[in-house]
């Protein structure tokens, strides 16, 4: 008997998602992630749960609907990563049309399934608040809502709640070579130690790394060139500033080439600028964010808001390469943002099945799918992500005051601002999080922000942290308030730990 039913490659949103609904169907699941979980195009998004008002543009009515009902259903699932966000997109006639606009929104509001988020609005910005920080000549806009999460924080919690399904999630381990033959043999490499496992499945979830994996790894190529490259790799880049403006709304602003870019309030004192969107070419691992980008993306914010920014503003800039199945419409605004699954039977042989595309919105039902397709393989089996939390997210959707007051209360010794990012960050596991602490002294070194030991211990046993990054860019976004030295402190800390 193989090892596991199911193993999956590539511990970014899609294969974290696809191992925790297969572990909840009781199949034996491996994931194996070559580097941290969501190390890749996993936390370098713009972090939207969306529905994707620019793909109303491209006709894309089916994506935008499945996208749009997905954003309740992960509020509901995640509300300590998952929150509501209003939009506002100011008027700008010489780029689209009001008119267009306002239609694009009554759709919007039209497509979706929503008993959470309100439907879209006009706004005078001449007496809304959110025309404080624009141009004057901004007078006009449109607001609609849609979420904004936490996007590596689900990788892991989607990947916590496979484990404690039973899945076995392997980090730091790289699939270097796979046989295939009635199942999958699969060589495992984990910093130089190589392991042989079997699975009856493989599930090829490794994002922009795809298509080189089916090639290189699993050399399937066959004669008919059934395996020539579907993919378009599609780099974006996001820069952080402190905060632009005061309000927690945030703006989707139109650019000359028809490109959008959002400014998004991002923890507490600073602002999300992004995205880009171009062509990529080459190794998905060396991406960077250039001077050009950054400074188109300066531009446009400038064009808008009063206030000036420039390159040297930002705080931290991050790019990212999404895969997009490539059906030959050119653009990689035009490029459909629908992920495909390709399922790969050939008699006698263990079954492949690629993943191409995906957003982190639709992951969920992107893992429901790939079950539904490979259900011959594993009869009897039922969806059930649908209605159910992720770890510490089983509480209303709306009670985050509420778990932090009563955090407050269990431990009177925290910060506010302490106990709202643990709230944000942990949801109900915080009593896990912070179990052996009885008072501040217990919550151990302070590496800096509010950053203890306890916290990292947890991160550490629990959520497979293992170095400073991990946990200041993964696990949270400490890395924004921590300096240098701060951060060689945990690194030490943790590699002896
Ligand atoms: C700029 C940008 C902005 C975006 N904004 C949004 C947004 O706002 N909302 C939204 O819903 N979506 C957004 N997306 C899309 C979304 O981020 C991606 O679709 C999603 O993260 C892809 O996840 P993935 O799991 O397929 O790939 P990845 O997260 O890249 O994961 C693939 C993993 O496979 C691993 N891997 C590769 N080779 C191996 C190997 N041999 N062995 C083991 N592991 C391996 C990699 O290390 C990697 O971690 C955005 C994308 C980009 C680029």
């Amino acid at each position: 008997m193989a090892d596991f039913d199911l193993a999956v490659i590539g511990g970014g949103i899609n294969g974290a998602g696809i191992a925790r609904d297969a572990a909840g169907r009781g199949l034996r699941v491996l994931l194996a992630e070559q580097n941290d979980l969501a190390s890749a195009t996993s936390s370098a998004s713009s972090k939207l749960i969306h529905g994707g008002l620019r793909y109303l543009e491209h006709y894309e009515f089916g994506l935008v609907r499945s996208a749009l009902n997905e954003r309740e259903i992960l509020l509901r699932a995640a509300p300590h990563l998952v929150h509501p966000l209003r939009f506002v997109l100011p008027v700008n006639a010489a780029r689209r049309s009001p008119t267009l606009l306002h239609i694009g929104l009554l759709l919007y509001d039209w497509l979706s399934w929503r008993k959470i988020l309100p439907g879209s609005r006009e706004l005078d910005l001449l007496t809304d608040p959110a025309g404080d920080p624009l141009r004057s000549t901004f007078h006009h806009a449109f607001e609609y809502s849609d979420c904004f999460a936490d996007d590596a924080r689900l990788v892991v919690l989607n990947a916590v709640d496979a484990a404690e399904r039973g899945a076995s999630i392997r980090t730091r381990t790289r699939c270097v070579r796979a046989e295939r033959g009635s199942e999958w043999q699969l060589i495992l490499n984990a910093r130089g130690q190589r392991e042989v496992v079997t699975a009856r499945v493989l599930v090829n979830a490794a994002g922009a790394w795809v298509e080189s994996i089916t090639e290189a790894i699993l050399r399937q190529q066959s004669p008919q060139g059934r395996w020539k490259p579907r993919l378009l790799l599609d780099k974006g880049t996001h820069i952080v500033v402190p905060r632009l403006y005061d309000h927690d709304r945030a703006y989707i602003l139109q650019a000359a080439d028809r490109r959008v870019v959002f400014t998004i309030p991002f923890q507490d004192d600073f602002t999300l600028i992004g995205t880009t969107d171009g062509r990529f070419n080459g190794d998905p691992a060396a991406v960077t964010p250039s001077g050009e980008e950054i400074d188109y993306l300066c531009g446009v914010v400038n064009e808008y808001f009063r206030k000036s920014i420039s390159a040297a503003d930002a705080v931290w800039a991050y790019a990212g390469v999404r895969s997009l199945y490539d059906d030959g419409r050119g653009k990689a605004q035009d490029v459909g943002r629908e992920y495909q699954l390709v399922l790969d039977e050939r008699p006698g042989e263990a079954p492949l099945l690629t993943v191409y595309g995906g957003k982190i919105t639709t992951h969920r039902l992107l893992a429901e799918d790939v079950l539904v397709k490979l259900a011959h393989f594993f009869p009897r089996t039922r969806p059930w992500t649908a209605k159910s939390a992720l770890p510490g997210g089983d509480f209303v959707y709306d009670g985050l005051e509420t778990l932090t007051a009563r955090t407050l209360r269990a431990w009177p010794f925290l910060a506010d601002d302490h106990a709202l990012r643990l709230v944000r960050a942990y949801g109900t596991r915080i009593g896990d999080v912070l179990k052996d602490v009885a008072s501040s002294a217990d919550l151990g070194i302070s590496f800096g922000a509010d950053l203890t030991a306890a916290e990292v211990r947890y991160l550490m046993t629990k959520e497979w942290a293992q170095t400073a990054d991990d946990v200041l860019w993964r696990r949270s976004k400490l890395g924004l308030r921590l300096t240098d030295a701060q951060r060689a402190t945990l690194d030490r800390f943790m590699s002896q730990s």
